[in-house]
């Protein structure tokens, strides 16, 4: 560690969809100043502890911190998310997390960049040891506005839940609310409120997003009265040592230029087997090539269904010759840097989004929970994708059909224009990443307090 620099330390909370965009940040930070990063230990899936042994591995400057969390009688849980149920318990273990960080820092720590899920219990434990403490929210500007405006909304409207109008922004439709939102006294809602009350009170809110990407949002957030709001992104992938050659690489360096759709759904299930069967169908129906990533279950540890079973008698082998099919982790960033990928049927965890941003790949947006609704309405509005905005989500009925799946396929993979405004985000979002000036602007506030 260089005592010169400032010393911050980052706390992710659970899932990839979190544990990425903080590794993401840690490495950008690690070139401008000391890096503690904590690992909660056990992670809630495979995914999580291979990325952390892989990324502490890879960056040597970064500081691992580990935590053990003691273990949990899951059964008084018995149908919580498991990622969701570590954020409760990583928030009730706050102060355990955070004097052990304090013994075990080598030198003093500046700031401290806590993951959002875990805001309400962090932050004053910071304030009152006079560290700064800064949001990293996992999501888009969009969903950042909602975040904010939800408390006050919630305020005025107690009792139940509508359309959710930020005054002077846009209307949050109903429809697109996180589904756990629709009950003002659910245990997701009582903690979002609460972590967005807090995150307010930080020295700083850090999105991975752009200005041109999102001019609308952002200019609103920073006209309430808020925190300074840092955008960093699109965060660049992070550099791991490990062998680069897979079975996908490979594949995808076989196909012609922009000929492949990519299809995922992100780190974990996003839909029914029978939709999924149905999805199949679309996608052989719709004649182009794809490579097709499949999660079966919640935690990568329980999936243990057969891609042929799951996918009916003869679909591998009718579509061998241009289809590829896997329930592994593919290392989406360089998928979507392919000069293969033509097209991304994406659920918009914003992760996601960000990637196909950062990398000109249009969209066809299919949100299935959480925030991506209103992250899929961030793709149509910029120009990198489509949005069907009827397509079913998480507790709706109804099948969208093969038929509805390939013609829309068809549209996105056959639409010119829509390549060319995908493109022109991808060269306005490389733009903003090569200076680098949020990041730079995040760690002249770290070297205030430092
Ligand atoms: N991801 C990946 N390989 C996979 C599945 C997911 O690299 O097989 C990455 C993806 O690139 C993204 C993250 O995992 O960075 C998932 O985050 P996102 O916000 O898109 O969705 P979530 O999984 O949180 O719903
Ligand atoms: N920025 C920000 N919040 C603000 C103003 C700016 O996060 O209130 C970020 C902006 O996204 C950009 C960087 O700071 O990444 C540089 O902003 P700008 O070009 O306005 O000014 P500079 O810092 O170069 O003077």
């Amino acid at each position: 560690m260089d005592p010169s620099r400032p010393h911050v330390a980052l706390l992710p909370s659970a899932g990839m969809g979190h544990l990425i965009p903080f590794s993401r940040l840690a490495a950008s930070l690690s070139d401008l100043c000391n890096v503690t990063m904590i690992s909660i230990l056990p992670t809630v899936s495979t995914a999580e502890s291979c990325h952390f042994n892989d990324f502490f591995n890879s960056y040597p400057k970064i500081h691992p911190l580990y935590f053990q969390l003691p273990p949990l009688d899951s059964s008084a849980y018995p149908n919580a998310d498991p990622f969701f149920l570590r954020w409760t318990r990583i928030r009730e273990s706050a102060s355990d997390i955070f004097s052990h960080l304090l013994k075990s820092a080598q030198f003093p720590i500046s700031a401290i960049v806590t993951d959002i899920a875990a805001a309400s219990a962090i932050l004053p434990l910071a304030k009152s040891n006079g560290i700064s403490c800064y949001v990293l929210f996992t999501s888009s500007a969009a969903m950042l506005s909602f975040f904010k405006y939800f408390p006050i909304y919630h305020d005025s409207n107690p009792v139940s839940i509508g359309n959710v109008e930020l005054p002077g922004l846009r209307t949050v439709p109903f429809a697109s609310l996180p589904r756990p939102l629709h009950d003002p006294n659910h245990l997701f809602t009582q903690s979002l409120i609460g972590n967005s009350l807090t995150m307010v009170k930080s020295a700083g809110i850090i999105v991975n997003t752009f200005e041109s990407f999102e001019p609308d949002s952002l200019a609103w957030l920073r006209g309430e009265q808020s925190p300074p709001v840092i955008t960093v992104g699109p965060l660049p992938p992070v550099k791991m040592a490990i062998s680069t050659v897979t079975t996908v690489s490979t594949w995808l360096d076989e196909q012609p230029e922009r000929s492949v759709v990519y299809i995922s759904f992100g780190s974990r299930t996003a839909m029914s087997k029978e939709q999924i069967r149905e999805l199949g169908l679309g996608l052989e129906v719709s004649g182009y090539r794809f490579l097709w990533v499949i999660k079966t279950s919640v935690v990568d540890t329980e999936d243990q269904t057969e891609l042929s079973q799951l996918l009916g008698d003869g679909f591998l082998e009718r579509v061998k010759d241009r289809g590829l099919v896997t329930k592994g982790w593919v290392e989406q960033d360089k998928v979507l840097r392919h000069k293969a990928v033509g097209g991304f049927l994406s659920h918009c965890g914003w992760n996601s989004v960000t990637e196909a941003a950062m990398n000109g790949v249009r969209l066809l947006a299919w949100p299935r929970m959480g925030d991506q609704r209103i992250n899929a309405d961030v793709v149509a509005r910029s120009g990198l994708g489509l949005w069907p905005d009827n397509w079913s989500w998480e507790g709706e009925e109804g099948l969208v059909t093969a038929a509805e799946i390939s013609h829309r396929v068809k549209e996105m993979m056959s639409d010119e224009n829509l390549l060319k405004t995908a493109q022109k985000v991808g060269e306005a979002a490389r733009s903003t990443v090569m200076p680098g000036k949020g990041l730079a602007r995040l760690v002249r506030k770290f070297e205030e307090f430092a």
